[in-house]
């Protein structure tokens, strides 16, 4: 179990690499371009083969990419999705040219149309992005929290998106901040123990491939997004050992989306508070 940490890629993915290593992260999360914006430049070898080269000296785990947050496949929208399909193209090809584990996106919104109404469309639109992207690269639904019209705030919709791919390059992030927000009690040891038997059936538990690992700042079923650092907020230190312990976690990379002490996002204190939980469990 690797403890990392989003961080900044700015100036180059290659900068990433130090900045992780600056907080104590074992691997790390980046974008591949502005999460907000559209625009999306492909990485030139040259970077890509710096970044290999930081990868190497500094020893660091497995990259994970977070897609935008504008991708909405499951918009009613013909062209949000034919944007966010290039966009989910791009963030895909990014993490080919670096060798990354995948890419995690947000399966957003279905606008009211109604999960049960958007899941053919979005599972087209998904096999249109792996068709035009070969690798081995990993494309992982994230689960959400569940406001509004979000998909995947249960691992139900998620199997069921999952299975209608019918891609093995697609898994699963649990986002703990997530996954509580939406109801499911992953702070004590027999509720994470249902919580974890669902998620096998339903999506199966090969399929969770990494861990975006966030206290939350609001209470168990909120449906609100809203992180807090690591033993701050509701799931609370104990919880994240309940986490930390289960096997299903084992050999899983967790990335931290924290707002860190300083509101500068994810800091050596977080890691650090990781990393002791991870020691007090013997999940090293
Ligand atoms: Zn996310
Ligand atoms: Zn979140």
């Amino acid at each position: 179990m690797l403890i990392g940490a989003h961080v900044s890629a700015a100036g180059g993915t290659f900068k990433a690499v130090a900045r992780a290593e600056e907080i104590g992260a074992e691997c790390f999360q980046i974008f591949a371009s502005s999460p907000r914006m559209w625009s999306a430049k492909p990485i030139p070898e040259k970077v890509a083969e710096k970044y290999r080269s930081e990868m190497e000296r500094a020893g660091m785990g497995p990259t994970v990419l977070h897609g935008k947050y504008l991708i909405a496949l499951g918009s009613p929208d013909a062209e949000l999705v034919a944007k966010s399909e290039t966009a989910l193209r791009a963030d895909m090809a990014a993490a080919n040219i670096l060798g990354a584990l995948g890419v995690i996106f947000h399966p957003a919104s279905h606008r009211g149309q109604g999960f049960d109404a958007v899941v053919d469309r979005f599972a087209a639109s998904v096999r249109k992005v792996l068709d035009s992207e070969p690798g081995d690269t990993l494309l992982m639904l994230e689960t959400s929290a569940g406001a509004g019209d979000h998909i995947g705030s249960s691992f139900a919709e998620l199997g069921t998106l999952v299975r209608a791919i019918g891609d093995d390059r697609v898994a699963v992030c649990l986002d703990t901040q997530h996954v509580w927000a939406a109801g499911y009690d992953i702070s004590s040891t027999d509720t994470l123990n249902t919580a974890i038997d669902e998620f096998d059936r339903e999506i199966g538990l090969d399929l969770l491939r990494s861990v975006h690992a966030n206290d939350s700042m609001r209470g168990l079923g909120s449906a609100v997004d809203r992180h807090d650092n690591i033993g701050e907020g509701f799931i609370g230190a104990a919880g994240f050992a309940t986490v930390m312990s289960h096997e299903a976690f084992k050999d899983i990379p967790f990335y931290l989306e924290v707002p860190g002490t300083n509101k500068s996002g994810p800091d050596r204190p977080n890691v650090d508070a990781l990393k002791k939980i991870r020691t007090q469990v013997g999940a090293g």
